[in-house]
């Protein structure tokens, strides 16, 4: 049979050794590598992936100094004491077949503890710590830092390192103006700037010798102001190879970016063609990054010639098997990252163990072991939303006979209206899965059922699994009966025609992306890389510093007035995630989007919706009301039932969201 995939799928020459594809799992921090007694996790977590078929993986960023962690209690590698602990990681990697490289990461101005060193004492946007200006003996001390913990990496059995030097991390800061403002050998000229790097490849080379890998991460696009400019990429990356690098791999985005790099909002591979430009200028094999997560796309990529390899980083978290599924044809079993950032990134800035939304087994290998029933049953599972759809689907994988009631035409519940959303397709991906995960599973699947205790009682179920989800609340507004009145329900589910001017009732994750909806390109437009790059302002030609373009981005007002409403005097979006609230906030003010906080609700009529805000009363004259003003569980009508149990939105709507429906759906269905 032929690959599907000939080119991701075939080996990469580095040499001094091969590697069996093209695809790199690209580093993440997953809050398993701070705590050594953690390690057999992780063991766990990177032997699955290696299994799966990844080429090459790196972990998470290890600090080569205490200074250098991301936050005082980090992962770092600095006494040969620790090489043991890392042992367990390359022993069980190896044992699978696979690869890894251990990045080594030092957090310069970005690390959260009163210990950080940086180039210059600047602060940065997004952290609270004013780093110390390092003397130049110390910049010296840094690198040896860096080359000691590539040397303890090397006896831990690591096939290589990869040096962060990109996202605006310390080696970066030594880069660039912005951060870089000494006046000593390290500053000043873009020779004296590029000296910190290079050193680290140079010094780190000579420690590990010929036959040991070393990418190091290069900063292509920064995406802020005082950055580098393309002649500078091209002239380090060059000196990089001469240093002796062995890959490069590409870094979009410095962390105070404020330009959305990997979110849903992000087409899909949107910055390869940034790597494709340097490929006309260096040797080395070049690694492509961020927004690739289906086989066909990243082959596309490889194919015309973009790049030598593709780093893949939660689309592994997404589906461990992903290269093996993608070798063997079976592309339409991959469980697709969407790109929400909802369980990974989020949960690092909330200090939490990192998983998968669509895949909650990611660094819990070793606790969420699906194992055949003890005592198969007959269980009806109700409601086909994301908790029924994943408690159905690992119920009838380990031997249940599984019925899934749905009352709706198709499976995903209320997945159907968040896919409409502009910027989040990815959701259809989440769909097809589950799809394909019923035909595998054997779950008997009944859509167009809408069933009540009637029909369940008598029907031969040993269970019942209530996964019938929420209704929206119906807010307590004097005229909310007028027809003028409409529900997210209305407008996203049953595409009712909206007026030109329109009020939103509730600001949470959904009054967001009703405005959105509602501002946005037609959702039939679907992703288009020249809009993305024109609305955030990034220059694709690369002849400005760090890729901005000059001048205001190119973002049109929407031709709808929007007024988005809550009665909390806070900030508007406080509620959504850390890593893409803000995105969502910039882009709805954008388009014009008008925030009202503190707002007091007082009727619905003809003239339109009578608010008080400060004290102050307003009438908005608008054509259409949206109701966004939350969710309740569905009336529940099975407490006269025997053996009835309750996930996702019936059970409670307190913290409710996709996550936590996938999450319950699959604790439930190995529990049964
Ligand atoms: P639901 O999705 O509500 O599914 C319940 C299902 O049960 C429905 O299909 C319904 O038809 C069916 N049903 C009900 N009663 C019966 C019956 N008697 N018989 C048979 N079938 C029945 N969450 C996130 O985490 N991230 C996001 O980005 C996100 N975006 C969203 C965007 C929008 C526009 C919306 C509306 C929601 C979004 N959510 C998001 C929230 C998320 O979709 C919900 O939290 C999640 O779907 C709840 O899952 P559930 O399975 O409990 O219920
Ligand atoms: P939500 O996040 O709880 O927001 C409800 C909004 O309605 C709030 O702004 C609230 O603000 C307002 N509200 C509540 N009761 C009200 C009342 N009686 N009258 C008027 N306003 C009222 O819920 P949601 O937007 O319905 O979202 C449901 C779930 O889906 C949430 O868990 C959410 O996280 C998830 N979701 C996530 C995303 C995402 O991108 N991650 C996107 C969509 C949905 P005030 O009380 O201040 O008015
Ligand atoms: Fe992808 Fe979301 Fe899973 Fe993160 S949580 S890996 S973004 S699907």
């Amino acid at each position: 049979m032929t690959s599907p995939c000939p080119t991701l799928l075939s080996p990469l020459d580095l040499g001094f050794t091969t590697l069996r594809n093209r695809v790199l799992m690209g580093s993440m921090h997953t809050g398993l590598e701070d705590n050594p007694e953690d390690f057999g996790k992780l063991a766990a977590y990177f032997a699955e992936r290696a299994r799966g078929g990844a080429g090459l993986m790196i972990t998470g960023g290890i600090a080569p100094n205490r200074e250098g962690c991301l936050a005082p209690a980090s992962g770092k590698l600095t006494d040969p004491e620790e090489v043991e602990h890392h042992r367990r990681i390359t022993a069980a990697v190896h044992d699978a077949g696979g690869r890894i490289c251990m990045q080594i990461l030092h957090a310069g101005r970005y690390a959260e503890h009163d210990a950080a060193v940086a180039p210059s004492a600047l602060r940065s946007a997004i952290t609270r710590f004013r780093p110390r200006e390092l003397s130049g003996a110390e910049v010296e001390d840094q690198v040896r830092d860096f080359v000691r913990c590539a040397r303890l990496a090397q006896e831990a059995g690591y096939d290589g390192v990869e040096v962060m030097g990109s996202e605006g991390y310390f080696v970066n800061q030594f880069l660039v103006t912005r951060t870089n403002r000494r006046t000593d050998a390290w500053g000043g000229s873009d020779e004296n700037r590029k000296r910190f790097p290079l050193a680290v490849v140079r010094g780190i080379r000579k420690a590990v010798g010929r036959a040991f890998i070393l990418i190091f991460r290069l900063s292509m696009l920064d995406l802020v102001e005082n950055a580098s400019d393309w002649n500078e990429v091209v002239m380090l990356a060059r000196a990089l190879e001469d240093a002796g690098a062995t890959l490069l791999n590409s870094g979009i985005g410095w962390h105070e970016a404020r330009i959305p790099t990997i979110g849903s909002m992000v087409p899909r591979g949107a910055f390869t063609w940034v790597t494709r430009r340097l490929k006309r200028e260096v040797g080395l094999p070049l690694i492509t990054t961020n927004r690739i997560n289906t086989p066909d796309l990243a082959e596309r990529i490889l194919a015309r010639g973009d790049a030598d390899m593709v780093c893949l980083a939660r689309p592994l978290l997404a589906d461990p098997d992903f290269v093996v599924k993608a070798a063997e044809g079976r592309g339409d079993e991959i469980n697709t990252c969407i790109a929400c950032n909802q369980a990974c990134l989020d949960h690092v800035f909330e200090n939490k163990r990192v998983t998968c939304l669509v895949n909650p087994r990611a660094c819990h290998e070793t606790e969420l072991v699906i194992r055949p029933a003890a005592k198969k049953k007959r269980i009806a599972v109700v409601g086909a939303g994301p908790a029924g759809l994943a408690c159905a689907t690992v119920l009838a994988d380990r031997g249940h006979t599984v019925d899934l009631f749905e009352a709706e035409e198709e499976i995903g519940g209320q997945l159907n209206m968040a896919r409409r959303i502009p910027g989040k397709e990815e959701w259809g991906e989440t769909l097809r899965y589950f799809r394909r995960r019923l035909a595998m599973t054997g779950v008997r699947v009944h859509l167009g059922q809408r069933v009540d205790a009637d029909d369940l009682r008598g029907g031969g179920h040993d269970e019942v699994v209530l996964a019938s989800g929420v209704v929206p609340r119906v807010p307590d507004i004097p005229g909310m009966d007028h027809e003028t009145v409409l529900s997210y329900v209305d407008v996203l589910a049953y595409g009712k025609p909206v007026g030109d001017a329109v009020a939103v009732v509730g600001a949470g994750g959904i009054g967001f992306d009703v405005a959105g909806f509602l501002t946005g390109p037609r959702p039939a437009a679907g992703p288009d890389l020249d809009r993305f790059l024109a609305e955030w302002g990034v220059d694709r030609t690369l002849r400005s510093r760090g890729g901005l373009l000059e001048g205001r981005p190119a973002i049109e007002a929407s031709p709808r007035r929007v007024i988005l409403l809550q009665r909390k005097a806070e900030k508007h979006g406080k509620s959504l995630g850390r890593t893409t609230g803000w995105i969502h906030r910039m882009q709805l003010r954008r388009r014009g989007v008008e925030m009202v906080s503190g707002v007091s609700y007082g009727a619905i009529d003809d003239r339109g919706l009578h608010i008080t805000v400060n004290g102050e009363a307003r009438v908005l004259e608008v054509d259409h009301i949206v109701i966004c003003a939350g969710q309740e569980s569905r009336p529940d009508w099975s407490p006269d039932l025997q053996g009835v149990n309750r996930i996702g939105g019936v059970a409670s709507v307190d913290g409710l969201d996709a996550r936590r429906a996938i999450a319950g759906g699959w604790r439930l269905g190995m529990a049964l």
